[in-house]
Parts: C-alpha cells; sequence; structure tokens
C-alpha cells in the first residue's frame, strides 16, 4: 500500500503531442507502462488513437486523449485547459507532432515555408508557452522537444524542414538558460533515420543504401526514440542539450 502511494507519487502527468502515429505512439507506450499519467494529444488519426488507448487499457493503463491541432493557439489552450483542470499539474511536455516535406530549395513556395514554420516550429511556441507558467508554479517541470538531424546538419531538399528543426534547437538552449533556475529542463533529441509514416516514400533500395552510412547498420525504430525520451523523464541533471539517436550517422 505504501510502496503503491510512493509509486504513485512519482507518477508525472505528460503531454505527447502527435501520439496518435510513429515516434508519438511509441512514446505514449512506453511513458504508460512506467505507470505515468499520459495525455495523448492527436489532431487527424482519431481511430489510431482510440485504437491506443483502447491497447492500454486492456493492459490496465488509463490514457487520455485528445484532438487539438498544435499549430492553432486556440487548439493548444483548449488541450492544456483540459489537462490542468483534470489533473491540476503537467510535469512533462514533449513537443512531438510535426510533419516532413521534400523540395527542391527553388520550388519550396511561401506556403510551403509557411506551413511548415507553423506546423514544425510555432506549434513547439505555443505548446511551450501555454504550459510553462503551470511548470514555474510548481518550481518544476521538464520540456522534451523532437526536432531532427537535419536541425543539427542541414538536410538537403528540406530547407525548410531543417529551419524549423534547428528554430527548435535554438529555442531549447536558450528557454533552458531562461527556465534552468526554476527546476525546468528542456532538451531536444534530434533522431536521426527512423521507420514511420514520414519515410513512407523512401523505397526498399534506399534504406539498404542508407544503412550502409550508418556506423551501426541499421534504421531506427520508433522504440529507439522513446527509450531516450523515457530515459529524459527520469533524468534531473541534463539540460539544454540536443542529444542525437540515429546510430552514429552523424557523429
Ligand atoms: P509520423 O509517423 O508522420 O507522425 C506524425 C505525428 O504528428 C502524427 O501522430 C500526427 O497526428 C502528428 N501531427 C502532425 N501535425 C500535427 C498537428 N498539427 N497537430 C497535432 N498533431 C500533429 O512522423 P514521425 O516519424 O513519428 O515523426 C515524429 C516527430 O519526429 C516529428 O517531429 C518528426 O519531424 C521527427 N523526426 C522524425 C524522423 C523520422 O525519420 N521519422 C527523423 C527525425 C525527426 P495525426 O495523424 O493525428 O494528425
Amino acid at each position: 500500500m505504501e510502496e503503491n502511494k510512493e509509486k504513485n507519487m512519482q507518477n508525472k502527468v505528460i503531454i505527447v503531442t502527435g501520439g496518435s502515429r510513429g515516434i508519438g505512439a511509441a512514446i505514449v507506450r512506453i511513458l504508460a507502462n512506467e505507470g505515468h499519467q499520459v495525455v495523448l494529444n492527436y489532431n487527424q488519426s482519431k481511430e489510431l488513437a482510440e485504437n491506443i488507448k483502447q491497447e492500454l487499457k486492456q493492459e490496465g493503463k488509463e490514457i487520455d486523449i485528445f484532438k487539438a491541432d498544435v499549430s492553432k493557439r486556440e487548439e493548444v489552450k483548449e488541450l492544456i485547459k483540459f489537462v490542468i483542470e483534470k489533473y491540476r499539474k503537467i510535469d512533462v511536455l514533449i513537443n512531438n507532432a510535426g510533419i516532413a516535406q521534400e523540395k527542391l530549395f527553388t520550388q519550396i513556395t511561401d506556403e510551403d515555408w509557411n506551413t511548415m514554420i507553423q506546423m514544425n516550429l510555432n506549434s513547439v511556441f505555443y505548446c511551450t508557452q501555454e504550459v510553462v507558467p503551470y511548470m514555474i508554479t510548481n518550481q518544476k517541470g521538464s520540456i522534451i522537444n523532437i526536432s531532427s538531424i537535419w536541425g543539427v546538419t542541414g538536410g538537403s531538399c528540406e530547407v525548410h524542414y531543417s529551419v524549423a528543426k534547428a528554430g527548435i534547437d535554438g529555442m531549447t538552449k536558450a528557454l533552458a538558460k531562461e527556465l534552468g533556475p526554476s527546476n525546468i529542463r528542456v532538451n531536444s533529441i534530434a533522431p536521426g533515420a527512423i521507420n514511420t509514416d514520414m519515410n513512407k516514400n523512401v523505397t526498399q533500395e534506399e534504406w539498404e543504401e542508407l544503412k550502409q552510412e550508418i556506423p551501426l547498420e541499421s534504421i531506427g525504430k520508433t522504440i529507439d526514440i522513446a527509450k531516450c525520451v523515457k530515459w529524459l523523464v527520469e533524468d534531473e541533471y541534463t539540460t539544454g542539450q540536443i542529444i542525437s539517436v540515429n546510430g552514429g550517422w552523424y557523429i
């Protein structure tokens, strides 16, 4: 009984944006399995979100699912309001939702550019800004941003994506300095190539070629990123870091 009480006190309220598929879904599963109170945010994939909720329920874990387009400030406000009204606090925010687009730089339109920045960078600004006041009140918190190897090295034919992800990493470092005295940690995880819907256009031949460039000679799995998130959720002395999880693709 005492043990359970202690464990419950250690359990954290965690929001995972874009938790319906791919890396986000793996993060939701690993954290729910750790006993944390997870709120899965989705936008379009309602059925997938419901399936994850159901699957976890069968294993005895309750999660919340909440629809919000995180590129819209008003919808982010609704998401945070829901979590605060239900749990009174937010311990961890995982900014995972994102989109990708491959285009030659000369063919990127204003609309492509603005959509990319809105979806991948402004969304992180909105979610983080709406959550941080509650973390400051509690004098503790952790923000984990899923950026990308391309934010660090630059990705050919993905200039707008690379800019958005580099922006996230800049935000991570600056905010870590600003929020450190409030006991709030801010870190980025920069995945390499992970086999998800985001890469559904990559052919088998291209994956094989890619493996030759990666020292660990394999493509990343969603669980590889989720394990790093789990570690960062537990950690208490890492902040302002861009953690590469990429099989050594970029060192
Ligand atoms: P994915 O399989 O395409 O899944 C994207 C997720 O983001 C979905 O759950 C989607 O939700 C959600 N999402 C997109 N726009 C959203 C919005 N406006 N509001 C709320 N949710 C939204 O992609 P992934 O590979 O798992 O990528 C996850 C993160 O990792 C992204 O930030 C991506 O840039 C980053 N990353 C991925 C790779 C890779 O190789 N896969 C490499 C580096 C970085 P709905 O379907 O419900 O709309």
